[in-house]
């Protein structure tokens, strides 16, 4: 499946003008920022996003939604149209640098029966989807500055707003312009992530195969999707030698060739698709910790504010459930009258430091489970798979999962029907 991209609009329109319901910026057209436009919008809110990008980003990189997401989409009323791209049944294979098999395990170790294999694009399109049309998006379009009274200077205008929401990712400007630079709060794992969806599937794979090539320090994560193009991310450390001197960020392509051209098996081909394809997403891994999220009237969300990596597994749902909470926290009684944005947002953020906190925690240990550092970890860290693919222990593992049950559309695939297996 691939959607098309929205057209960028032509100019900048004049910025609305304030009315007596209370007036929030989203800054970032995300998963953050769309569900919090939708929630703010059904608060009460009149709502407008700006996006710095030309248009809609779609497409992206696998995402797993863990249930806190899963349940906020439910509340939102956007997860009709989510679908698990990855069969329950399916295997995941662990391959190593010489293209051997060296780990096979049932998918369902990893299933707890509600999460949801998406692709980042499937969020944001259930997310545009559910955007009232109320909701204006001004693609192009970023704040020069902006103060914690609310005022923005958008698009050469400057206007006050009741609420900014920054959600604008891990690298924020607002946070930036408000909270001071980012390596204050920027703790790096010294890894990188490239990510790219690939035209078609490499060698004899078929949809539904999850396949882990692993070298200690190297990992290549691809996921023959359903109903999508292949997705593939690339974890690496940033201190291997082969990697000194490259510019991921910059020639994210380049980079790969650097650090797995050593590979053999499916990487030859698969780095020949990422070159063909181009990516979809390159930057080094850090986690953000401030002690506050909001400051007077200007609130961070999602990874501008608690960014815990990809290792987490949870920044998706974070995000989505972030941006749903802010119009809980924050709606506008009946009367009309402006919450209290202060007193709303400190209660917003308490409810959600917990849940940052523990991903934070979960991403710091897995990361070296992820992106194994050395022969020895790498070597555990494939027993580890075998034994949870051993009959037994994935039954004691799976049991909880399975009872625990869930409704149809969240276990049902996009697939069509029965899958053919191959292996690598
Ligand atoms: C390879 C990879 C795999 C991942 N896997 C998972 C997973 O399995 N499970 C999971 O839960 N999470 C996963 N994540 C993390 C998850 O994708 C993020 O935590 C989540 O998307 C954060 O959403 P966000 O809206 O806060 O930020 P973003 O998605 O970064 O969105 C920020 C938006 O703001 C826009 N923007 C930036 N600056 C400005 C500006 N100045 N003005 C206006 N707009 C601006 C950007 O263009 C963008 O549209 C993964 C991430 C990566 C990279």
């Amino acid at each position: 499946m691939t959607t098309v991209d929205e057209p960028a609009p032509t100019g900048p329109a004049p910025l609305p003008v304030a009315t007596t319901s209370p007036h929030a910026l989203v800054v970032g057209a995300g998963i953050a920022g769309l569900a919090a436009a939708r929630s703010l919008h059904r608060a009460g809110w009149q709502v407008t996003v700006c996006e710095r990008a030309p248009a809609r980003r779609t497409g992206g990189y696998f995402v797993r939604l863990a249930p806190e997401g899963v349940e906020a989409a439910e509340r939102l009323g956007v997860d009709e149209s989510l679908r698990s791209r990855l069969p329950a049944d399916g295997i995941i294979t662990g391959v190593d640098g010489r293209g051997r098999t060296i780990s096979r395990v049932d998918a369902a170790i990893v299933e707890d029966g509600v999460s949801l294999a998406l692709v980042r694009g499937d969020l944001e399109a259930a997310l545009w989807a559910g955007l009232p049309d109320e909701v204006e998006v001004r693609f192009s379009s970023a704040p020069s500055a902006v103060a914690d009274d609310g005022t923005v200077t958008l698009d050469g205008n400057t206007r006050r707003w009741d609420l900014v929401v920054a959600a604008d990712g891990v690298r924020s400007t607002v946070r930036e312009m408000v909270f001071g630079p980012e390596a204050a709060f920027r703790h790096d794992f010294d890894h990188v992530v490239v990510s790219a969806v690939l035209p078609r599937l490499p060698g004899t794979l078929v949809e539904g195969d999850y396949v882990v090539l692993v070298e200690p320090g190297r990992t290549a994560h691809l996921m023959a999707m359903a109903g999508h193009d292949p997705v593939v991310f690339f974890t690496y450390r940033a201190d291997l030698p082969q990697a000194v001197g490259t510019e991921p960020a910059a020639h994210p392509t380049e980079a790969l060739r650097a650090v797995y051209g050593d590979f053999d098996g499916l990487m030859p081909e698969i780095l020949d698709l990422v070159v063909e394809a181009g990516t979809t997403h390159a930057d080094t891994v850090g986690q953000i910790h401030l002690r506050r999220w909001s400051s007077g009237r200007v609130v961070l969300l999602g990874d501008s504010a608690w960014c815990p990596t990809l290792y987490s597994g949870h920044g998706s749902a974070l995000a989505l459930a972030g941006g749903e909470a802010l119009g809980r926290h924050l709606r506008v009684p009946d009367d009309g009258a402006a919450p209290d944005v202060p007193a709303a947002l400190a209660a917003w953020e308490a409810e959600r430091r917990p849940g940052t906190r523990s991903a934070r925690t979960a991403a710091r240990r897995a990361r070296h489970f992820f992106l194994p550092g050395n022969r020895l970890i790498t070597a555990l860290r494939g027993l580890a798979m075998r034994v949870a693919s051993w009959p037994v222990v994935s039954r004691v593992f799976g049991s909880g999962a399975r009872a625990r049950g869930t409704d149809v559309h969240r276990t049902a695939t996009a697939s069509s029907g029965p899958v053919p297996r191959r292996r690598p």
